[in-house]
């Protein structure tokens, strides 16, 4: 099914698209309110920009400097090719310390690497601990927002959940007594936990630490009490030095929420006394887009997920639809490099209004990508035969002046004298979920020319 069909599906509850679309707005306008406090945000921006620029253009040094200072405090680095690999290195780990229990922290790398599922065919636990995910995880669903994982579920739904599944009062959906509940279930699972594994957002190449933010604190609870610490990065998470983190945590909570700071910036540099601190860094195709020239800066992102909150598509259709662990504009930009058959509907699933491009913190050419897409996506003859076909047609009426006022006559001649029931008709998807406009007695020329233009 692709995207189109899925978004179908969405909207087909009016309800939840309204609200879907107006919870994403509101965090939109609550980035937009913070932002506005800032007089330098455009610097800001602008050197977070460069700085992504400059370690994508010298990630090999940045890497090793980092591997290098990481081991000499104490550390374990870890390089795995792809998420197969990273899921074995993982699940390596934890074997050799005997360990069935993790407690884990949001990281869409591991989604991206599908280790939960891994890691409980091998007979380990995996606990995520993030509010938003452990509800997704109770539904036995994949995030649909990379910030925000459950946005697509409403606190009654959460109610039920609850209740089921760990016994909450019936009918109750205070998100008070909801959240009260959940601390309660997942402080019983932080206690035990003999392994917790974490995303990273931020890998200091100059000190070897890696940094997690989290707004409930959740990473630092399983990082301090479990022996044994996991962190999992993809390559392009580096960052030169400790000073340039004043300038990403910046834009990474205001773009994210709209908050001045994320709750827990916290910095992981060395292992406790009596336990061990892993870092296991994923390539999975990266270095294979860092060699596109077209579409490298795509490795800039900082998974603030604003992009995602500003697009008049995602906030309609709703995280699932996109079917690829990122969603969203960035992740129609990402999918394409995974598998351009299977995911090329994603490029076409925008306006190209360009509003991503407008608020990523990290300046990626989004809408540009995307347009990008689309011509490799003809190219490589994936537009399916229907899009093939009525893009030929189009094309050679828009390149020859006599047809196109010849079509354009008659299609305005048609739309006015011919029943409506002609044009409904299933190939003009246009006309799918849309009124016809009424067509204009003359053209534009014909209008100019008779104002006297
Ligand atoms: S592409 Fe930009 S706006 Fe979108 S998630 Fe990444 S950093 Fe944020």
């Amino acid at each position: 099914m692709n995207h189109a069909k899925k978004a179908e599906i969405f909207i087909a509850n009016t309800e939840r698209t309204d609200w879907h679309d107006q919870a994403l707005w509101f965090i939109r306008s609550k980035r937009d309110i913070a932002i506005n406090k800032v007089a330098e945000w455009e610097q800001l921006r602008d050197i977070a920009s460069q700085i992504k620029a400059h370690v994508l253009g010298n990630l090999d040094n940045y890497l090793l400097e980092f591997e290098k200072n990481a081991l000499a405090n104490g550390v374990h680095i870890h390089w795995a090719e792809d998420g197969e690999a990273h899921n074995k290195i993982v699940h390596g780990i934890l074997k050799k310390h005997k360990i069935t229990k993790v407690v884990k922290s949001k990281s869409m790398l591991t989604e991206e690497c599908h280790l939960n599922p891994y890691l409980e065919s091998n007979g380990i636990e995996v606990m995520d601990t993030d509010l938003g995910e452990r509800i997704i995880q109770m539904r036995n669903e994949p995030p649909s927002h990379i910030v925000l994982p459950a946005i697509h579920i409403k606190k009654e739904e959460v109610g039920e959940l609850f209740h089921e599944q760990l016994n909450t009062e019936k009918g109750n959906a205070d998100p008070d007594y909801l959240t009260n509940a959940a601390r309660l279930h997942l402080r019983e699972k932080f206690l035990v936990c003999e392994g917790a594994i974490t995303g990273v957002n931020f890998a200091v190449a100059e000190t070897g630490e890696v940094v997690v933010c989290t707004n409930e604190g959740n990473a630092d609870m399983g990082t301090h009490i479990a022996p044994i610490q996991i962190h999992c990065m993809g390559l392009e998470k580096i960052i030169p030095k400790r000073e340039h983190l004043g300038v990403f945590t910046r834009v990474l909570a205001r773009s994210a929420t709209g908050q001045a700071i994320t709750v827990y910036t916290s910095h992981h540099k060395k292992p406790k006394p009596t336990g061990e601190m892993h870092i296991v860094i994923v390539d999975n195709g990266r270095s294979e887009k860092l060699a596109q020239k077209d579409f490298y800066s795509s490795l800039k992102c900082i998974r603030c997920g604003a992009c995602m909150n500003t697009c008049p598509i995602y906030r309609r259709s709703g995280g699932h639809s996109y079917q690829f662990t990122i969603p969203g504009p960035i992740g129609s930009i990402l999918a394409p490099n995974t598998d351009l058959k299977k995911h090329s509907d994603l490029p076409f699933a925008s306006t190209l209004c360009g509003s991503c491009e407008d608020v990523c913190p990290v300046k990626i050419d989004i809408a540009h990508q995307l347009y990008k897409w689309r011509q490799v996506i003809g190219k490589e003859g994936h537009l399916g035969k229907m899009k093939e076909k009525s893009m030929k047609i189009t094309a050679s009426i828009l390149k020859n002046e006599k047809k196109f006022k010849f079509y354009t006559k008659m299609m305005r001649f048609s739309l006015r004298k011919l029943p409506k029931s002609m044009f409904n008709i299933s190939p003009n998807k246009w006309a799918k979920n849309r009124a016809m406009p009424p067509a204009a007695k003359e053209s534009f020329r014909e209008w100019v020319k008779k104002s006297g233009g």
